[in-house]
């Protein structure tokens, strides 16, 4: 196997975090995975377990494979172990001020060469870039969910990201054998500036009574052959998620074609939130 990277450090062992250490580690990397507490990083490491065990039982991987890409991640909650790293990607939680916080002391610990990249789904790479001393070497590799199975990363270049560092990242992430696609830093970059206002507006159909759920869904399976529709797909995604991004687009782009939908707004309120509250748009009892 290719390996590009032999240290690769990743904060926030979530659905994202611990997707994307598994993916390095199978491709041969040690990895340093950090989160806030042992009890998360016990668990992402089982779920890891899981998904490797699932890639052995569909023969995408052979056991041996998945044990010593267990073998090479390591966790810990001390941001301080990753200074002799020399790419870190951060996925931790949504949250502006969090992000802030990890990079501006990632800029403090980590050695001066290494790149320090952000899985952010929306927040602008340009200002994270511009909390550090080293904004050329900041970067945005957003992949998308689950990480194991999806091909797509978008890397994001921030206004000052160099060449160096766009062209050391699009390697590495074709050395884990994804596809990296090119994108300039604006609100949603590209997938969720077209996503998200597709979904919105699929709500705005249900609000107006075009169509009731069911039929808004299967006109865009059955003839725009999507693997599923957007409202069951805003209900995956989580509505809360869907709204913040449509806010993102809203205030970043300033134009009212990306109004989030009042029905959206009003789900959410009521803490309708489609997955994870077991209700949604469907029913998930
Ligand atoms: P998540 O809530 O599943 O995981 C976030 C993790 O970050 C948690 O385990 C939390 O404990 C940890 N964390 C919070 N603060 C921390 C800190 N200071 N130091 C270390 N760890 C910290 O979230 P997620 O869905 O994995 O999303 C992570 C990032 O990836 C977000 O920026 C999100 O926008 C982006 N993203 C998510 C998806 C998705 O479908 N879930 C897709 C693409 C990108």
């Amino acid at each position: 196997m290719i390996n590009t990277i032999n240290k690769i450090g990743v904060i926030g062992a979530g659905t994202m975090g611990n997707g994307i250490a598994h993916v390095f580690a199978l491709f041969g990397s040690h990895v340093k995975l950090i989160d806030i507490d042992n009890q998360i990083l016990t668990q992402a490491i089982g779920i890891i377990e899981k998904n490797l065990g699932r890639q052995v039982k569909k023969e995408i991987i052979t056991e041996e494979q998945a044990k010593s890409a267990l073998k090479r991640i390591e966790t810990s909650v001390l941001l301080n172990s990753l200074e002799s790293i020399e790419l870190v990607i951060e996925a931790v939680s949504e949250n502006r001020k969090i992000k802030e916080t990890v990079f501006k002391e990632l800029d403090q610990i980590c050695r001066k060469d290494a790149i320090l990249a952000s899985n952010t789904s929306s927040i602008s790479i340009t200002e994270i870039a511009a909390i550090t001393k080293r904004p050329e070497q900041v970067i945005g590799v957003h992949f998308m969910n689950p990480v194991p199975v999806m091909q797509l990363v978008e890397i994001i270049r921030g206004y000052a990201t160099s060449d160096r560092t766009f062209n050391r990242v699009k390697d590495v992430i074709e050395a884990i054998e994804k596809v990296p696609v090119s994108v300039n830093d604006y609100p949603g970059f590209v997938s969720n500036r077209i996503l998200m206002p597709f979904i919105n507006e699929a709500i705005f159909c249900l609000m107006e009574g075009v169509a009731d759920k069911e039929a808004i869904d299967d006109v865009m399976k059955l003839g725009m052959n999507h693997p599923m529709g957007p409202l069951t797909l805003a209900d995956f995604i989580g509505l809360d998620v869907c709204l913040d991004i449509m806010n993102v687009l809203y205030e970043g782009l300033g134009d009212p074609k990306y109004r989030p939908c009042p029905l959206l707004k009003k789900m959410v309120a009521a803490g309708h939130l489609g997955r994870k509250t077991k209700i949604g748009f469907y029913n998930y009892d």
